[in-house]
This record gives structure tokens, C-alpha cells and sequence, in this order.
């Protein structure tokens, strides 16, 4: 069973956690001067990266709170995973 390192609470299985994404997505600073363009980037573009990525998780089924990890892709091997508001 793969263990995730919840910032929070420690390791504990996969299943009480949900994905929520690419991390560290910004949205616009002021989002009624965004153009179309910007809101798409912001909405629906998305990297697909072949080996250390970014994302957002959630405990779901624990503490409930969200974190960012690094994780690669290729392998599925957490590097780190840090609160959120810090630095990976
Ligand atoms: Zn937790």
C-alpha cells in the first residue's frame, strides 16, 4: 500500500486522501481586467510532466486539510510534500 506523508499528521495509506491538482496555479490578480486567454491558462491548462511534479492533496479522511507534494510521475515516489504557503 503506497504512504503519503501528510504534513499535518504524519504517513498514512492513499486511500484517505484526494488529489486536487497541479499546485502553485495563480489566479488572476485582478480577475475583472483578465482576458479570455488568462482565464483559460487559469482554468483549464495544465502541465503534463514526465517525472517530479507539483500538486495539491487533500486528507480527506483525516485532518481535511490541503498540502502540496512533489511526486514523480514516472515512479509514483512522493519526494516531499510541504504545507501550504511553503516553499517546495
Ligand atoms: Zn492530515
Amino acid at each position: 500500500m503506497l504512504l503519503i506523508a501528510c504534513p499535518y499528521c504524519g504517513e498514512r495509506p492513499e486511500l484517505e486522501f484526494a488529489h486536487g491538482g497541479q499546485a502553485h496555479i495563480a489566479r488572476p490578480a485582478k480577475p475583472s481586467d483578465a482576458s479570455a486567454e488568462e482565464w483559460t491558462q487559469f482554468l483549464y491548462m495544465r502541465d503534463n510532466v514526465k517525472g517530479v511534479y507539483a500538486e495539491r492533496w487533500r486528507h480527506a479522511h483525516g485532518c481535511g486539510k490541503f498540502f502540496n507534494a512533489l511526486r514523480d510521475t514516472t515512479t509514483d515516489h512522493f519526494v516531499k510534500t510541504y504545507k501550504v504557503g511553503e516553499r517546495p
